[in-house]
């Protein structure tokens, strides 16, 4: 039975200070129903890592590079962050896509090189504003799930989260009608792709302006097996109670 993720994306944010928020969620959450997922900046993830060796809480990192090592200044491998003390990898988040013009070929690339370091990966997907005015959502979701997602994808070593760009940092969220669309053709190309029953194994999360708040109501919405969270997961105090929602 596939646990349940509630899942943080620090982004750009924090420094060893900002390791007393894990801290607090740690010393909270001793033995969760749920699973727990928390990315800081990768300059965090050793001593993140460190501080909850102890706890059921896994620590993630925000990107890798699709090569394993090699000359590319600046860049971070799957391994190295496995090394780290890492358990998981967002991919294609769509600050990424915009910002470093990842492709969908390129996210199934480093997929690839996260689960041969043994990261889960957590791969995102969403449409743009003008794509969800233009009816063009599922025909964008489609294309983006069948090329960010290699062969050898299974519901173990990858995680979905759908992202609508236009909801993230915004306040902004999608109907519970239109979350549960997405997610249900979420679920039901990958049982395409991969085999029927097979998308039963996929936690899919929901991403963008989740708060203590809307929480509830999203994760009481079929097909959504958890969220990931952005400026909500930088204060234990508001991770917390979405944590407790998703119990
Ligand atoms: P917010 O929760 O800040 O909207 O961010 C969502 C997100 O991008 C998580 O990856």
């Amino acid at each position: 039975m596939k646990r349940k993720l509630a899942a943080g994306n620090w982004k750009m944010n924090g420094t060893t200070p900002s390791l007393a928020e894990l801290q607090a969620l740690v010393s909270v959450h001793k033995t969760p129903s749920v699973d727990i997922l928390i990315c800081p900046p990768a300059t965090l993830i050793a001593q993140a890592a460190g501080i909850s060796a102890d706890s059921t809480i896994m620590i993630g990192a925000q990107d890798c590079h699709a090569a394993a090592s090699g000359a590319h200044t600046g860049d971070i491998s799957a391994p190295m962050l496995a090394d780290a003390g890492a358990g998981a990898v967002i991919l294609g988040h769509s600050e990424r896509r915009e910002n470093h013009n990842e492709t969908s070929d390129l996210v199934a690339k480093k997929a690839l090189a996260a689960h041969a370091a043994s990261l889960i990966a957590l791969v995102c997907l969403g449409e743009t504003l003008a794509q969800r005015e233009g009816a063009q959502t599922l025909d964008v979701i489609a294309d983006q799930l069948a090329g960010s997602l290699p062969d050898g994808t299974t519901g173990a070593n990858t995680v979905i989260a759908y992202e609508p760009i236009w909801a993230i940092g915004t306040g902004l969220t999608p109907s519970l009608e239109q979350i549960g669309e997405v997610h249900a053709f979420i679920r039901s190309r990958l049982d395409d792709r991969f085999g029927a029953g097979a998308a039963q194994d996929f936690r899919l999360l929901y991403g963008g302006s989740v708060k203590p708040e809307n929480a509830a109501e999203i994760f009481a919405t079929s097909n959504v097996d958890g969220a990931l969270v952005g400026g909500a997961s930088l204060k234990a105090d508001d991770f917390s109670p979405i944590i407790n929602a998703l119990e």
